[in-house]
């Protein structure tokens, strides 16, 4: 069948030939649709056999002409249009000529060659760049995007540099943060207590000697800090993980090249393909068995079959990792639940006692941009955190929408502000749970509307009163929308697959406040006529504890048994759950459930995932979100084809009303789980099963409605295997599913989808 992507080419892209080579690539691999110039960039839109498409997706970051430069390459696969021929489209005049923000760009190839040329002036030069790379984003302070718009304003031009950036013919012509030795800013290295112990070359001889003796060094980076140290050294890494307070959580890895990361990991094409691009996010790489023993040691990722890894993105990382020459956890500088540390000062205060000594230098970073993280499966990016590289790139809607400002959810905040067509989705401003989180939330939303000269006339929040972000929302004077949080979820996917109504919209993830009081997250919506109905949700049940059941999904496990088996649950003598609470625990839990004291209700699918986890013993208590569900995820056998019952209720039977949601009754499946592992099923199979059971469940849904196209949305289905499973079982009986690919299917698309959701029901 045939696909169509459409995408937005940016960089050196103009007045080089490179239409006419998009349209012969185009021509050759028989593909139709158009390309064309705008202010935006060069937008191409293509259509034709998968095969042909990937090869072209390929080809155009590869054969592209000489003098072309692919700053950021954004696509999306999108429903084809039937165009019979491929052609040239005049240039777009029309957008308006919005000044764009580049997001930060990996250090390039002929920067690269050059920092390690020893007769070049810039030789083992921190912060060269050029027009096709270095930072932007986190340096640009105002629009026009000019070197006094910078945090490079305090550093003047030497002689030579100014004259290559005034050379048209120079490849740093208007390089705004261009610098070398003579003029620019510099590193030092720093002691605990803020004392210079080593500048320039020698800075970077010290970091790398106390790196192999051990120790963890703050690093300034292009976003911010990063915690390093040796990847193989067990000892250091538990030294970071106690300082951090960060138990299991995986830590991101950055290795030396493209060969180092073969040793550790599996990498296919595609994935090199993002990890070398001036994007340069962390990509999840399956571990290979076969990894040198201890090369990663096993505190970078315990108990995880993926690592996270990335490429040298800064020149200063270049230099590091060249030097030291073996891989290092590069993990964000901060305390847990803090935003990352710009500031070198700052860093001092806030990681003292955790980094032994500072990489620091006097380049100031204007925002903090965290490192984004991306998985890819079968060529298509999903992306789970997306923050430098893409930030703050504009999302392109089919249709224009009013001045809005949309402030997002609790977790994995993000927030957005449309102009006419574009949506620009801020960098990921992380969890909103802390003072330093909510301050710096408050800050990047500032700066994102003076930067952007935005004038909202409408602010849109979640309908959850408790946000921080709601809270915020409720302090300014523009007139206040709220979006219920899984209506946004399926917001963001329609805007971003551009799905026209009426489809079936699918959002499963750990917790939304729902419209009825009770707590959302298995939910599906029929979204036609400018409304999102919810047409059915997972059966609910009570959260013994409240918010400590996320943390605990043992408790899940117990809420969810009381519902089937009541107060008989806390008599069974096999139940895994149980057995992990003291006599005194289990009474009050009792008490709770009994008296429906501090148990809210909740449809929540990551409460499903967790509480089959901790039936399977798998895992009882998060030490980090989500945990549970991916260690269920990893182990599942995927070979299998078995499925549990699924039962889909009309909602006559159970409330009466006869428009009210259906539900998707678990009963049977969970009940049939206890069986198997009583019965001494593998845990594999178990887990196998019950993925295979939620993407029936969503296909039954998806058949009583009857629609033909589903969107699937929300933290869930960051589960690859969920994810898959659903894709595969919906599109073999004839269903077309949409998932996220620009944005996150987390709350980090929550905004987007505030905007998108609150424009569809004519909110604004
Ligand atoms: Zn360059
Ligand atoms: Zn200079
Ligand atoms: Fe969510």
């Amino acid at each position: 069948m045939k696909q169509r992507v459409h995408g937005v080419i940016r960089g050196a892209v103009q007045g080089v030939g490179f239409r006419p080579f998009v349209y012969r690539l185009a021509r050759e691999l028989q593909l139709t649709g158009w390309v064309n110039n705008s202010s935006q960039g060069v937008f191409v839109d293509a259509e034709g056999e998968p095969v042909a498409l990937v090869s072209f997706l390929h080809r155009l970051r590869h054969e592209h002409p000489p003098r072309a430069f692919i700053q950021s390459f954004e696509y999306a696969f999108l429903d084809p249009t039937g165009a019979a021929d491929f052609v040239i489209r005049p240039s777009d005049p029309s957008g308006e000529k919005t000044a764009l923000v580049m997001p930060d760009s990996a250090l390039c190839d002929d920067c690269r060659d050059e920092l390690f040329d020893p007769y070049n002036r810039r030789y083992r030069y921190p912060f060269i760049n050029c027009t096709n790379c270095g930072p932007r984003f986190s340096i640009i302070t105002a629009l026009p995007y000019d070197r006094p718009h910078t945090t490079m304003r305090g550093f003047t031009m030497c002689r030579a540099c100014q004259q290559e950036y005034e050379d048209p013919a120079d490849r740093r012509f208007h390089a705004q943060p261009n610098a070398c030795p003579v003029c620019g800013p510099r590193i030092a290295l720093w002691d605990a207590e803020g004392r210079s112990i080593g500048a320039d070359d020698e800075a970077l001889v010290l970091t790398v000697a106390a790196l192999q003796e051990g120790k963890i060094v703050a690093v300034k980076g292009i976003g911010g800090f990063h915690l390093v140290a040796a990847a193989s050294n067990d000892d250091a890494l538990s030294r970071l993980r106690e300082r951090k307070h960060r138990e299991e959580k995986p830590f991101a890895l950055m290795f030396p090249s493209l060969q180092a990361v073969r040793t550790a990991c599996s990498v296919d094409e595609h994935e090199e393909q993002i990890l070398t691009s001036p994007e340069a996010p962390i990509v999840l790489l399956r571990r290979r068995v076969t990894a040198i023993p201890g090369f990663i040691a096993e505190g970078v990722a315990p108990h995880n079959p993926y690592l996270g890894a990335m490429l040298p993105y800064a020149p200063l990382h270049h230099l590091l990792l060249h030097d030291f020459g073996e891989p290092v956890v590069a993990t964000s500088g901060n305390r847990s639940d803090e935003p990352i540390c710009t500031d070198e000062h700052e860093a001092l205060h806030r990681l003292s006692g955790i980094a032994d000594l500072f990489l620091v230098h006097n380049r100031p970073i204007a925002r903090h941009i965290d490192d984004s993280i991306v998985r890819v499966t079968d060529g298509r990016i999903t992306m789970l955190r997306r923050a430098r590289g893409y930030a703050p790139l504009p999302l392109h809607l089919p249709y224009a929408v009013p001045d809005v400002l949309a402030v997002g959810a609790h977790l994995k905040n993000t927030i957005a502000l449309s102009r006419g067509q574009d949506i620009l989705v801020s960098q990921h401003l992380g969890d909103l749970e802390t003072r330093e989180a909510y301050d710096a939330f408050r800050a990047e939303t500032k700066e994102m509307q003076t930067l952007f000269d935005a004038h909202p006339l409408t602010v849109v929040s979640d309908s959850h009163p408790d946000y921080l972000s709601s809270a915020y929302a409720r302090s300014r004077p523009e007139k206040q929308v709220h979006v219920q949080h899984h209506i946004a979820h399926v917001g963001a996917c329609m805007a971003e697959n551009e799905i026209e109504p009426p489809f079936l919209g699918v959002a499963w993830d750990g917790t939304g406040l729902g419209t009825d009081g009770t707590i959302w997250g298995g939910e599906f919506f029929v979204v036609r006529e400018k409304r999102f109905d919810r047409v059915a949700h997972l059966r609910t049940f009570s959260l013994p504890g409240g918010d400590q059941a996320a943390r605990e999904p043992r408790r899940s496990a117990i809420g969810l048994f009381y519902a089937i088996a009541g107060k008989a649950v806390f008599d069974w003598q096999n139940f895994l759950p149980l057995q992990t609470f003291t006599d005194t625990e289990r009474a009050t839990l009792r008490q709770m459930l009994t008296h429906k004291f501090n148990t809210p209700a909740t449809s929540s699918a990551g409460r499903l995932f967790d509480a089959v986890s901790a039936v399977l013993g798998i895992r009882q208590r998060n030490t980090f979100e989500g945990q549970a569900a991916m260690e269920l995820e990893w182990i599942a056998d995927e070979t299998g084809t078995d499925v549990y019952p699924v039962v889909l209720t009309p909602s006559t039977a159970r409330s009466g009303d006869r428009n009210g949601p259906h539900v998707a009754d678990w009963e049977p499946m969970v009940c049939a789980i206890l069986e198997d592992q009583q019965a001494g099923l593998s845990t594999h199979i178990i887990a196998s099963r019950f993925h295979r059971t939620l993407a029936t469940t969503i296909l039954s849904v998806a058949q009583h409605m009857e629609l033909e196209r589903v969107a699937l949305s929300g933290g869930c289905f960051q589960n690859a295997l969920l994810t898959r499973l659903t894709i595969e079982t919906l599109s073999a009986a004839g269903f077309r599913v949409y998932v996220h690919q620009r944005i996150p299917p987390n709350d980090g698309g929550i905004a987007l989808g505030q905007i998108a959701a609150a424009a569809y029901m004519g909110m604004l």
